[in-house]
């Protein structure tokens, strides 16, 4: 199985050592489950690894666009995370949830003053600048409340990680950051410095998503130029930075053939090098964040769904229509995104039977995943799609009006809802 927290138990899959099937029953068609030891397992791996690796004072942030209700963010709080956020609704989650805010990290490209005064008066700790604009906006609104906001400048390194364009962010052209190479970087420093209600405590790169050791030493690479880029602004302007933010991206295996991404050892070997970069340049060697999103909650996640239509279109192909689609699971409809799929109540039978996953939604593209071997279902059988816990939930919407799912938490053996299945009441909860 692509991860230990799949099984089987005769004929039904399980997850998390609970039998799909019985929470399909339970709780109804489409279900989001989330493994909340493993999300626990993944965020544990990343502390440990960057505490033995960079040192007391580093430790990773969880993206927490990936996935974000009330619970995720109480878990973060249990167990002593720091969070990035995005957006004013992600930080009035956070908040409800009772996460320390100076923990949080304010991400976004486009922080509009509505969200600079929200973001300050909910006292996040960081604001991860991505431009001058918002800059000088920043400073403004922390000038009229009497405060010193801490900023993280977002600098693009120029680097091109072989991931779908669409996640791939640390470009010169990219539409997030400041660019090193144009010299644009340099200038946002400068004006950093000069500005009174901002304290510059580091930099910040994120190079893309789903970003696998095969595609080179990405991060080996930006960590050089943004290193250089530190001790470049040390002669020039004097400032030293406390945390040196290397964003997220590692990836995680959707299917068989991905490979397997050793978080520890990439870790250690970024460690070895920033380090020895910090000697060469003689800089001190800084704090470093990383940003893991989908590496600490895609295979926390799996989504179980009901067959409905059977279609073989003779000569053609065959589809299989189950009570989701891209309402829930936009990711093959964007990005072309590969998924494992079974069929959770027949596990034990062969699977000859080759179709596309399609979806309910009145669009031909809203297929979850196409040429898919399983058993040949009938009405009513249930369909699991693996490693959904990043960017399924959290990218949901109601095209169509469809409400959505449940997300329903394991932890020990026990389940429980972590947010209830969207009622046609809440749907139409805003209709004047
Ligand atoms: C999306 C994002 C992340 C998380 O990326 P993953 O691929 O989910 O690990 C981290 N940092 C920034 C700035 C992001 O935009």
């Amino acid at each position: 199985m692509i991860c230990e927290n799949i099984g089987v138990n005769g004929a039904n899959l399980t997850f998390a050592g609970v039998d799909t099937t019985a929470l399909a029953k339970k709780y109804g068609t489409p279900l989001f489950l989330m493994d909340e030891d493993r999300v626990r397992f993944n965020l544990r791996l990343y502390q440990k690894a960057m505490k033995e690796a960079f040192g007391e004072g580093s430790f990773p942030l969880y993206a927490s666009k990936a996935n974000c209700f009330k619970r995720i963010y109480e878990i973060m709080k249990e167990e002593n995370m720091a969070i990035d956020l995005v957006s004013p609704g992600e930080i009035f989650t956070a908040n409800k949830a009772g996460f320390p805010m100076e923990r949080a990290f304010f991400h976004g490209n486009n922080k509009t003053d509505s969200d600079i005064a929200f973001a300050m008066e909910s006292s996040v700790g960081f604001f991860v600048v991505d431009n001058t604009n918002e800059l000088k906006a920043i400073n403004e609104t922390a000038k009229k409340k009497g405060i010193i906001q801490k900023v993280i400048l977002r600098l693009s390194p120029g680097i091109d990680p072989h991931t779908y364009a669409a996640v791939a962010t640390g470009k010169v052209d990219s539409k997030f950051g400041v660019a090193i190479e144009t010299g644009q970087a340099a200038l946002i420093v400068e004006e950093t410095l000069g500005y009174e209600n901002i304290e510059l405590s580091g930099y910040h790169c994120h190079v893309g998503s789903q970003v696998f050791d095969e595609e080179g030493d990405v991060y080996i690479n930006a960590a050089t130029i943004m290193m250089s880029f530190a001790a470049e602004m040390k002669k020039k302007f004097g400032v030293e930075i406390k945390y040196l933010n290397m964003g997220g991206g590692f990836g995680v295996r959707y299917t068989e053939n991905d490979p397997y991404m050793n978080i520890e050892a990439n870790i250690k070997a970024l460690a070895k090098h920033i380090s020895s970069l910090a000697e060469e340049l003689e800089i001190p060697m800084p704090c470093v964040l990383m940003e893991p999103g989908r590496s600490i909650v895609a295979d926390a996640g799996m989504t179980l769904y009901s067959v409905g239509t059977i279609k073989e279109i003779t000569g053609y192909k065959n589809y299989v229509s189950i009570d989701g689609g891209m309402t829930d699971n936009p990711r093959f409809a964007l990005y072309g995104s590969k998924y494992t799929v079974l069929l959770a109540n027949r596990m034990n039978e062969k699977s000859d039977f080759l179709c596309d996953i399609a979806g309910r939604c009145c669009e031909s593209g809203d297929i979850i995943q196409p040429n898919v071997l399983i058993p040949k279902p009938v009405r009513n059988d249930i369909v699991a799609v693996c490693t959904t816990g990043a960017y399924n939930y959290s990218m949901a919407s109601n095209y169509n009006r469809i409400p959505r799912p449940p997300v329903v938490m394991l932890s020990q053996g026990k389940d429980y809802i972590a947010v209830k299945r969207e009622s046609f009441e809440n749907l139409t909860a805003l209709d004047v």
